[in-house]
């Protein structure tokens, strides 16, 4: 734990974190973009955010990539619920963009597979 940890992790808002898509999120969730500079893991640590990374290739604490992969899925199906509701808080288009995205980032973090 702690200063003898070698692995990367993930922030546990992972996909929230991810500023290519936040401001697609932000109309849709009401979040704001400031981030601070700790972070709890998807492992449950609390590190400081330059021991996290958004880039799947570079996380290699295996329980933050489920974590990420996971979360990645899960938001995929909510903004894809959301970009497909009439009247929807979000453009369809950003929404497929967005859900393309996510399902891309959980594929890589996911590994191969
Ligand atoms: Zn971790």
């Amino acid at each position: 734990m702690g200063e003898s940890d070698p692995h990367v992790h993930v922030d546990v808002n992972v996909v929230r974190a991810d500023a290519a898509v936040r401001n697609v999120l932000a109309s849709a969730f009401g979040l704001v973009g400031e981030l601070p500079g700790a972070v709890t893991t998807g492992c449950g640590l609390r590190v400081a955010r330059a021991r996290t990374s958004l880039r799947p290739e570079s996380v290699t604490c295996l329980a933050c990539r489920e974590h990420a992969a996971r979360e990645h899925l899960r938001f995929a199906g909510e903004v894809e619920r959301l970009g497909r509701m009439p009247g929807a808080a979000i453009d369809p288009e950003k929404a497929e963009l967005a859900v393309r995205q996510y399902r891309e980032l959980a594929r890589r973090f996911g590994g191969d597979g």
